[in-house]
């Protein structure tokens, strides 16, 4: 059987991945990993349906037990991967979709090199910033401190295979749902007009940094 298709996907958070995700996926019967975390739920999130909420002892067990295929800390949490479901649906040949950070997109890559790894831009930092702000669930410390990640994240972007930004919702669903059709035909990444091998990507990356 034809094993599944690895999209690993990361954008900053409040960069409108999940209403991306959400259009992109619908009528497709992919499987989107749920990850584990030690943070504290947000207003209106699940355990099991947004995250597993779990603590930092049993975090710790599942990476002795080698439980998870990457995890990473971020803003002073652990997030972590579970291996099992992702390895059972490839093999199925089911497309799974991570939605995770650059440093644990790299181990991904690493363990899994035919994984998909996409990056969607924000338009600027500073937009994400004000962004943030709108959707007012954290406290102005804790902004700052994402804005200073997602930064660091979007650096990070020129290693990926893939590279779009969100400025206008449908064009980036457009963006994203070539990049799908261009994997399942099995085109080589590196010669993707959203490589950032590609000038004009790394001009744009360049841009939504410079852009603060
Ligand atoms: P948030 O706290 O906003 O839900 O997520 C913070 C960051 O952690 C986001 O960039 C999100 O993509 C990332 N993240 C979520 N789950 C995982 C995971 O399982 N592994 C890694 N490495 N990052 C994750």
């Amino acid at each position: 059987m034809k094993k599944g298709s690895l999209f690993v996907v990361s954008a900053p958070s409040g960069c409108g991945k999940g209403t991306i995700l959400g259009e992109v996926f619908k009528e497709n019967n992919a499987y989107y990993s749920v990850s584990c975390t030690t943070r504290s739920p947000r207003e209106g999130e699940k355990d099991g349906v947004h995250y597993h909420f779990i603590t930092k002892e049993t975090f710790k067990d599942l990476i002795s037990d080698d439980g998870f295929l990457e995890y990473a800390q971020y803003s002073d949490n652990f997030y972590g991967t579970p291996k099992a479901p992702v390895v059972e649906k490839l093999s199925q040949g089911i497309d799974v979709i991570l939605e995770i950070e650059p440093q644990g997109a790299f181990q991904v890559k690493k363990s899994c090199d035919f994984a998909n790894l996409i990056f969607i831009l924000p338009p600027s930092v500073g937009e994400l910033k004000r962004r943030l702000n709108k959707r007012g669930t954290e406290k102005q410390e804790v902004i700052q401190k994402r804005v200073d990640a997602a930064a660091k994240e979007i650096e990070a972007s020129v290693d990926y295979d893939f590279v779009i930004m969100n400025d206008d919702l449908d064009p980036a669903i457009a963006d994203f749902k070539s990049i799908i059709e261009y994997v399942k035909s099995g085109n080589a990444k590196e010669n993707s007009k959203f490589s950032p091998k590609n000038e004009n990507i790394k001009q744009m990356i360049k841009g939504v940094l410079e852009n603060a």
